[in-house]
Formats: structure tokens, C-alpha cells, sequence
């Protein structure tokens, strides 16, 4: 870690925040990163200088517990606390992110468009002004090009980085599993299928192709430029999400394969964040099409895996008003495997999503009950269920008051689905 003081901004380069995710009330930090304090803000940066986080300072910021981050999408999130109570009961976390995109939100909350955040991206800009324009005689060769990095990286160099790493994956991330909510969202994406197997109705992520795998090349391919894409920041990350809408469609071999080589050439085992973790969406049909192996398998790989399923509804209704082509009897089926699975795979945990909204069917609601309560003689940690907010424009109020219902009752943790991307379909590279 180096310090330094220019002008009137306190430099620490390489400084380490925290090795491992946790879930806290107040602004933590992860695996190593430059920060600059300014009177007013305080900019943290990721290993190759591009900006990762603001916070206000002084009066007239929103929050002192409260910043904007910036994702690997480019992407503005606000990170707002809403009432922390309410905050880690709809969500597990203490943070709730507000999205510049639209989303299934059913808070309303957009300090995104506010002149306070408007004036905390003009100070950034005008600091990597400063940063090209005053004099930094004496300072050491790390500090002098760790500078230059971080004034070279403004909002256009940023934009066509974000745009390189879509066209390394060759997708879009519409939307990330929420279970990436435990590391913060800090995934290294790595595309191993695309499309999916049902094209439901309702669903407004789906990239509209059929399911095919990748081949094996062009996994390597995106491993070896995703390594040189990261460069010095890549010790950052400790997570794999392996794309896109039903990974475990691809089968073991794939998976495994997938990650193991991401696992070496992005040589997880120095990374600055303990715990690594892999991420992957299946659906009901091939979470029943994979044998016991893949688990076993997946069970021995050197991550803790999460399996996202899109389950939505076991009432029949519900599946057809959503144009969702499966029949209750697999979704239960599904449901059943995800809990074999959780209780004997110990670094697996499989979750499932559902819809909630008023428009759906009441049946939808009973059959859901059926499944998270009466399935159950008591109540299980592992494998949480998240609920989507479907149709939020409508009564946001009654949807909440019914998720906290459904939360009461339920024996598996159940947590508002807030849909995250990176990139959205029709976004231009
Ligand atoms: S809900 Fe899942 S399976 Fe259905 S269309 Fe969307 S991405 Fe595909």
C-alpha cells in the first residue's frame, strides 16, 4: 500500500479492504483497490484505475452510508438503505441497489437521476482533469502511472471497455442469477450456452435463439481473452457466472470443464477474496435431465455453486397464462430434486424463482404455499426461494404485503427477486 498527498487529495494506492463478501450496515470494501479523497468525495478504483465507487463526503451527499457504483457494464447503481429492517427482509442484504435500467423493481426510489449524483459523476470527471493537469514531480513511477491509469479511464474509454467485454462473452447478460446478491455482483461472466429451452410468453429477457452449447474453443477462447481483458484488476474477483439462461442444459462435462480452466488461467486460488463461487441458471427440465454425477462432480469443484431455477408456478393456470410450456407435476418434480440435491450435496445449493403479482391466478399463491410450507415439517436455511415482482406497476403496496405473507409461512428463506444485468439485448456495443 503506498500514500501520498497531491494537492489537496489523500492518495492510497493498492489499499485492501476485506477478503471475504459479507453482509454489513455500512460501506465495505473488497479485495485490493486506489482510492482518493478529495474534501468532498471520496473515489475508490479498481486495479486499472477505472472508477468503482463514489461517496459524498459532506453535507448535500445523500447518505453518509450511501454510493453509487459502477459496473463492469458500465452501469450507475445506487446503493441506498432504504430502512435497513425493511431492506434485509425483502432482500437478505442491507443495500438496496437502484437500477438505471428498467427492472421488476416495486420501489420507486431514483437518486440515479438526482442533482446529487449528477454533481458526484461532474467532481470525478473534473479529478481526472486535475489529474492530467497538475504537477506530480517527486512522486514515485506506481503512483505517477496508477494516476495516469485512473485519468486516461473517463466515461468514453469506460463505455467501449464495457462494450469489449460483451463482444469477449458474444452475449448479452440480460439478467444475473440473484443469488450473485452475495458477492456483491462481482462475477466474471463466461457464456457456455445460448438460448433456452421454453421461449415462455412473458418472459421480456430471452434472446429469442434455441438452446446450443458452446464448443469447447470457444470457451478457451473467451477464458484467454477474458484474462487479458481483466488484466492487473483480475486478483479482484473470485466468482464465475457461467452463462447464459440455462447453463446446466450444457451438461457436466461442459460445466465442469468451464470451470475448472477458468478456475486455473484466472488462477482463483491468489485471488484477493476467499471463498470462490460459481453461479449458473437452470430450468425444471434440465435440472431432472442431470444425473446424480454432475453433482458429484460440481460437488468437487473448488467453488460453492449455486443453481438458479426458473420454476415461476406449480398451478397449472398460472403456467398457461404465462405461456410457460411445462405442467405443475415438473415443476414439483424440479422442486423436490433441488431439495435432494441441497441436503446431500454440501457445495451445492440450488434456489428457485417464482412469480408474485396480483394478476396471476389466486391458485398460484396456494400452489406456491403448498410447495415452501406444507412440503416441510420444519424449516431449512439451504436453498432459498426468491419471488419475481410480475406486473409491479399495479399496487406495489399489496404485492409487498403479500411477499411478507408468503415469507411468514414459508419454511426455505424467501427474498424479492431484483432483477440485475450487465447488458440488456438490444443494448449497442
Ligand atoms: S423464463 Fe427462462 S426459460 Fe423462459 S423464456 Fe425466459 S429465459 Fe427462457
Amino acid at each position: 500500500m503506498r500514500i501520498c498527498r497531491l494537492d489537496n487529495l489523500d492518495i492510497t494506492l493498492e489499499k485492501k479492504g476485506a477478503t471475504r463478501f459479507d453482509k454489513v450496515t455500512y460501506p465495505i470494501r473488497y479485495g485490493r483497490y486506489h482510492e482518493i479523497k478529495s474534501p468532498e468525495y471520496l473515489f475508490e478504483f479498481n486495479l486499472n484505475g477505472e472508477i468503482k465507487f463514489i461517496r459524498g463526503l459532506k453535507e448535500g451527499w445523500l447518505h453518509p452510508a450511501e454510493w453509487i457504483k459502477r459496473t463492469d457494464a458500465n452501469d450507475w447503481v445506487y446503493y441506498s438503505t432504504g430502512a435497513y429492517n425493511e431492506v434485509i427482509s425483502f432482500l437478505g442484504e442491507y443495500y438496496r441497489p437502484c437500477l438505471p435500467y428498467p427492472s421488476n423493481s416495486p420501489w420507486q426510489y431514483d437518486p440515479l437521476g438526482g442533482p446529487e449524483v449528477e454533481k458526484a459523476l461532474r467532481a470525478w470527471s473534473e479529478l481526472q482533469t486535475k489529474l492530467r493537469t497538475v504537477k506530480q514531480n517527486g512522486l514515485p513511477a506506481p503512483v505517477v502511472n496508477a494516476l495516469t491509469a485512473i485519468a486516461e479511464s473517463d466515461s468514453k474509454a469506460l463505455a467501449a471497455r464495457s462494450g469489449q467485454l460483451r463482444q469477449i462473452i458474444g452475449a448479452p447478460v440480460s439478467v444475473l442469477p440473484p443469488d450473485c446478491r452475495h458477492i456483491d455482483y462481482e462475477a466474471i461472466p463466461l457464456m457456455i450456452a445460448d438460448g433456452c429451452l421454453y421461449q415462455c410468453g412473458f418472459c421480456c429477457i430471452k434472446t429469442r435463439q434455441r438452446f446450443h452449447p458452446r464448443s469447447r474453443e470457444n470457451i478457451l477462447g473467451q477464458i484467454g481473452r477474458l484474462k487479458k481483458f481483466y488484466g492487473a484488476n483480475l486478483k479482484n474477483y473470485n466468482a464465475l457466472f457461467l452463462g447464459n439462461h440455462d447453463a446446466l442444459a450444457a451438461g457436466g462435462e461442459i460445466i465442469c470443464m468451464a470451470a475448472e480452466e477458468a478456475w486455473r488461467v484466472f488462477d482463483f486460488q491468489s485471488a484477493y477474496i476467499d471463498n470462490p463461487t460459481l453461479f449458473m441458471f437452470g430450468s425444471a427440465d434440465s435440472l431432472l435431465k442431470a444425473d446424480f454425477g454432475l453433482f458429484e462432480a460440481l460437488n468437487r469443484l473448488p467453488y460453492y455453486t449455486y443453481i438458479n431455477i426458473g420454476l415461476e408456478s406449480a398451478d397449472a393456470d398460472t403456467l398457461l397464462q404465462l405461456g410457460k410450456p411445462l405442467t405443475p407435476r415438473k415443476i414439483k418434480a424440479a422442486f423436490e430434486t433441488m431439495i435432494a440435491v441441497n441436503r446431500s450435496c454440501h457445495k451445492i445449493e440450488i434456489t428457485a424463482n417464482f412469480l408474485l403479482g396480483g394478476s396471476l391466478p389466486a391458485a398460484h399463491l396456494d400452489a406456491l404455499t403448498g410447495l415452501i410450507r406444507d412440503r416441510f415439517e420444519k424449516p431449512y436455511s439451504k436453498g432459498a426461494v426468491y419471488l419475481s415482482p410480475f406486473g409491479t406497476e399495479k399496487d406495489k403496496d399489496r404485492l409487498l404485503a403479500t411477499f411478507l405473507e408468503l415469507k411468514n409461512l414459508s419454511r426455505l428463506p424467501v427474498y424479492i427477486y431484483l432483477i440485475q444485468r450487465l447488458w440488456a439485448a438490444d443494448d449497442k456495443v
